[in-house]
């Protein structure tokens, strides 16, 4: 298929909208200089105002973001922390940058944090890098019960460079084996300990993490990119007590830029530091930067608090609304805005009920399963978020429904009242973030 195929290269972006006024306006400069961009990008707006965003890490950026995002500090290189910047002209730059820190240190009571990482991923490399030398043991949540390919993926440099050992979750109820993580803590004797994963709906139990974690005197890391934006709003428990590194994202939950952001004790501070620049990047993304003060600065509000305790109703909703289709919640439910589902009891695999709920406009994640009988290419879970429908101003009973409507496309396939209701929520809240 052949670009041009894809955005079926309308010239304007009233073309990309079927002639309505479109969603999403091309500065000029861009319709000029890339007409094939610019529509591509125009029919991206009118692809998500048709649909529902259910993917568990999208979110939408708030509007303050989006704006600092665009702002003049895209062009400004900045290698090197405030005050001890390898380039000139970087005074402005300097103090985007400490608010952020300062934001970040204030929301999350951290002794020190580290606002340039790129994505959440490079964040995890930075930590390894500062705690880790090549070769050492690392124990972390195994990749098939919900570990983030930085968590010991062969494919990635975690897999590669350090020894992971896997832990899991039990069968039976879904949770955590902490008593097989202390066993396993206590024959492999890592040097680290990865507390978090990617589709865990439940809280952690930080404070266990850090008592085995002591008694076999390792690190402890928290992968808590998934959970940034509910720690911010108190609605879930911090790990930064408890972790000598908490590896954060900004995007996700937390509605800012796309990128990680390091958070640790001040004895770390300077390794940390080292280990993001100039060890893993060079210059920080400073328009970035100025997006995460922003970001950092809205989830202290009262009203952002309200919005994660919306999207974790939602989330217990639409789980009880797939549960009364047959669908089987992980651990029963959710403590989080994340719900895993196993679909195998619809006789449906997860890459068939992907394909089926994105044909209707839904759009959510296949998501292999603990102990899954069903290959991982086809799998027999789903797993979808409510951070951007509840950013798009969803209730919790909507978001039931939600779960209602993805039960009966599952179990009985599409028809006409589910796709219709789908497209009429989809169109309420498409121009709303
Ligand atoms: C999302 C996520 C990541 C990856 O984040 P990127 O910014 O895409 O690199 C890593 N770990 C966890 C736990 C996550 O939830």
């Amino acid at each position: 298929m052949s670009v041009a195929d894809t955005v079926h290269a309308p010239t304007t972006p009233q073309a990309a909208a079927g002639g309505r006024t479109p969603r999403w306006e091309p500065a000029e400069a861009l319709r000029r200089a890339d007409p094939l961009i610019a529509d591509l990008l125009a029919a991206e707006a009118e692809r998500r105002a048709e649909s529902l965003q259910l993917l568990a890490g999208e979110n939408l950026t708030s509007p303050a973001v989006l704006a600092a995002l665009g702002g003049p500090l895209v062009d400004k290189y900045a290698e090197g922390y405030p005050g001890r910047r390898h380039h000139t002209g970087c005074a402005l730059a300097d103090t985007a940058e400490l608010l952020a820190v300062d934001r970040a240190r204030q929301l999350f009571a951290a002794p020190h944090a580290n606002v340039q990482p790129r994505s959440a991923t490079s964040a995890m490399l930075a930590a390894y890098a500062a705690l880790l030398r090549p070769g050492d043991t690392v124990l972390a949540m195994s990749l098939e019960h919900g570990g983030h390919l930085s968590c010991g993926s062969r494919a990635n440099f975690s897999g590669r460079w350090f020894d992971f050992v896997g832990y899991g979750v039990r069968e039976a109820d879904g949770l955590v084996d902490l008593d097989q993580v202390r066993e396993l803590a206590h024959r492999h004797r890592p040097k680290a300990i990865i507390a978090g994963g990617i589709s865990y709906p439940r809280h952690l139990d930080w404070a266990a993490f850090r008592a085995i974690a002591d008694e076999v005197d390792a690190y402890l890391i928290a992968s808590a990119a998934q959970v940034t934006g509910l720690v911010a709003a108190g609605v879930a428990p911090s790990p930064v007590p408890y972790a000598d590194v908490t590896v954060a994202a900004t995007h996700k939950l937390m509605r800012g830029p796309r990128g990680g952001l390091l958070l640790c004790t001040a004895e770390l501070a300077d390794r940390i530091d080292r280990a993001v620049f100039p060890f893993t990047q060079g210059g920080a993304a400073m328009n970035e930067v100025a997006g995460k003060a922003v970001a950092l600065a809205e989830a202290g509000s009262e009203a952002f608090a309200g919005y994660v305790r919306r999207a974790v109703d939602g989330a217990r909703a639409l789980a009880a609304g797939l549960a009364g289709h047959g669908a089987r919640p992980l651990t029963g439910g959710t403590d989080t805005h994340l719900v895993t589902a196993d679909v195998g009891p619809l006789d449906i695999t997860g890459v068939e009920a992907e394909r089926r709920c994105a044909a209707a406009g839904l759009m959510l994640g296949k998501c292999a399963l603990p102990y899954d009988p069903v290959p991982a290419a086809e799998s027999s879970g789903i797993r979808l978020g409510t951070g951007a429908v509840a950013a798009q101003g969803m209730r919790p009973e909507e978001m039931g429904e939600l779960g209602d409507l993805i039960g009966a496309l599952l179990r009985g396939g599409p028809d006409a009242r589910i796709t219709g209701r789908i497209r009429e929520l989809a169109r309420a809240y498409a121009d709303r973030r």
